[in-house]
């Protein structure tokens, strides 16, 4: 019998941070395809923040093979859309096995679909072709609507959604300022994505530091993190600024969800109003029918012509999942964060 592995969720978590008990390895059959369904191998695996918000949020269910999306290879095929050897994007989640196809459940808006490994490497599809590439587009490009000479400034600049919001800002003509969480992933910002400054939120005095990279305020806040950046940014915002509202990260880990709630609220009668602050949320589901298309011939023109660059923090085996996750969530990650659960056929 060939074995598949799979982290399972062990409790509902218990608050604040993921730990250790919180998630247990466990082992079954590989499963058999039905007809109208296909076997697939893991390859790589996609670790994300909003997996931690379905997990506190029981959303995912105790005993549940956590959720996660991946590129997988099909190694047995009874339905016609898949060929055995193909490489998808799926959702098999946490382990080395799964099945695609009839009667299983996707994730709700990123449908499987076959990779073409010629495109770029498969493991994009999880980052920058993949949701994360998709975020920054939206969010920036489509929502912000970014003009030559705006002054734009993200936080978690250097990581899965980040870094491709400071390369099409800078492909649009911005003034590009990164927020991140050290000296060597501000020197990556500058020299390797091309943004015009960044700074270390850590650094002492970062609220003054951050005033003066942005001498003529701010145009655009992509906003990744909340808390102590969205505080600093806040005073720089210039009159009919634009924010996107992708996520707060530094609050995900947080039981005091109402107090951030509270202090947006506030900010919102004394700086948004006064100042004509555009607020956008964001959900990237709701621009996969309308921009996905248009998304991925965009961002892969400007990949090929090397416009546009990436970096991903990948972890060998499936059993580095909880702590690839944990890292990732508190910034010890550098770049987009995967798991290689399985070898890459596509990699010599
Ligand atoms: P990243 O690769 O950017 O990793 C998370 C980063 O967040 C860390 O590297 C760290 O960067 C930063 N961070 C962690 N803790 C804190 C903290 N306490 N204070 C400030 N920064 C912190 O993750 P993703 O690119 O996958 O996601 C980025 C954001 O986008 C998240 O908030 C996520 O929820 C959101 N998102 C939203 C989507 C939507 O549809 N709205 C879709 C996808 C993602 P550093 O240390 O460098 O500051």
């Amino acid at each position: 019998m060939d074995i598949n592995k799979h982290w399972n969720l062990a409790r509902s978590p218990l608050g604040g941070w993921p730990t250790d008990g919180d998630f247990v390895l466990n082992q079954s059959a590989v499963p058999e395809p039905q007809m109208g369904q296909a076997l697939v191998k893991t390859i790589y695996l996609s670790l994300d923040p909003y997996q931690w918000g379905r997990r506190r949020n029981g959303v995912e269910t105790v005993g549940e093979v956590c959720h996660g999306r991946t590129v997988s290879q099909v190694l047995k095929s009874r339905i016609p859309s898949y060929r055995e050897g193909d490489i998808i994007f799926n959702t098999s989640g946490w382990q080395e096995w799964g099945l695609v196809g009839e009667g299983i459940s996707e994730f709700n808006y990123m449908h499987p679909r076959v990779i073409d490994p010629a495109l770029a490497p498969i493991s994009t599809a999880l980052g920058v072709l993949g949701m994360l590439g998709l975020t920054a587009y939206a969010g920036l490009y489509v929502q912000c609507q970014p003009r030559p000479g705006d002054t734009v400034v993200v936080s978690a600049a250097s990581g899965g959604v980040g870094q491709n919001v400071v390369q099409i800002a800078k492909l649009k003509g911005c003034r590009v300022v990164g927020i991140v969480g050290s000296d060597e992933k501000c020197d990556y910002v500058r020299q390797v994505l091309g943004a015009d400054d960044c700074i270390n939120r850590k650094a002492e005095h970062f609220e003054a530091l951050l005033a003066e990279a942005c001498p003529e305020g701010v145009d655009i806040y992509f906003e990744n993190v909340g808390g102590a950046v969205f505080e600093a940014v806040l005073p720089l915002l210039n009159s009919s600024s634009r924010i996107s509202l992708c996520g707060l990260i530094s609050q995900y880990g947080h039981d005091d969800a109402a107090s951030n709630h509270a202090r947006w609220q506030q900010t919102g009668a004394d700086v948004f109003s006064q100042r004509s602050v555009k607020i956008h949320s964001l959900f990237v589901g709701n621009f996969v029918k309308d921009y996905q298309d248009q998304f991925l011939r965009e961002m892969s023109a400007w990949l090929e012509s090397g416009l546009i660059g990436f970096r991903e923090d990948i972890w060998q085996g499936l059993e580095k999942a909880p702590e690839a996750f944990s890292a990732m969530l508190k910034g010890d990650n550098f770049g987009k964060t995967m798991v290689q659960v399985g070898a890459d056929p596509t990699v010599n």
